[in-house]
């Protein structure tokens, strides 16, 4: 099968990474679509909910959607989760299955940087979407990562987590920026700043 991975913090989960992930699935006839929420991610400080929390309210954010499922492998390898460690576990746990890594603009031009990319390029594709303010540059990517890269439009979608974070701290409405049950966990448990 052609599973689709989307990895990230999640911290929460809103419709931006689900658009992406939808996007992806369409253009490239994708079977699957993974959320893998990181244990530690490499770039960032933890910001709000826990590892058990993110995964939780990414599971909410699926639940009814067929060929979506969430690996709480990140989790269960524990440490910073670097992307090359998990993708060994999952191409020796699963040969049989193609692996794309969906990325959103911002995380196509920092590809480089990632450990291991000459490996992770060379037995997995990546799908990158376009963000509001990254501007994809395919061309300036090395050459091990030229045709590793394709593209999958999707309409553009300005949330970020950080901002669903501040502005439940201000007591603004998230309302359809993320989905429903993820927004009713929040509230639920209290989480960014939110009143239960
Ligand atoms: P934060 O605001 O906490 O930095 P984030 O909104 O960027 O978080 P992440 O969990 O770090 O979310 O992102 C996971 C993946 O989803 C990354 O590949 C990122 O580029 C992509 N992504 C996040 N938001 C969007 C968006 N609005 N449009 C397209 N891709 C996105």
């Amino acid at each position: 099968m052609k599973i689709g991975i989307m990895g990230g913090t999640f911290d929460p989960i809103h419709m931006g990474h689900l658009l992406a992930a939808e996007a992806a699935r369409d253009s490239h006839a994708l079977d699957e679509i993974w959320f893998m929420p990181s244990h530690v991610p490499p770039h960032k400080p933890s910001a709000g909910a826990t590892g058990k929390q993110r995964l939780e309210m990414t599971e909410a954010a699926v639940k009814q959607a067929p060929q979506y499922e969430v690996l709480g492998i990140e989790m269960e390898l524990g440490g910073v989760s670097y992307t090359i460690d998990t993708m060994r576990e999952l191409w020796s746990r699963f040969p049989e299955h193609e692996f794309y890594f969906i990325i959103g603009a911002d995380m196509v031009n920092y590809l480089p940087k990632w450990e291991e990319i000459e490996e992770l390029a060379s037995k997995m594709t990546f799908i990158g979407v376009g963000r509001p303010g990254f501007q994809l540059h395919l061309d300036d990517l090395p050459d091990a990562l030229q045709g590793r890269v394709l593209l999958a439009e999707m309409p553009l979608v300005d949330i970020s987590s950080t901002a669903i974070r501040r502005r439940l701290a201000s007591g603004h409405s998230v309302r359809f920026m993320i989905p429903d049950a993820v927004h009713q966990y929040i509230v639920r448990s209290g989480l960014y700043g939110t009143k239960p």
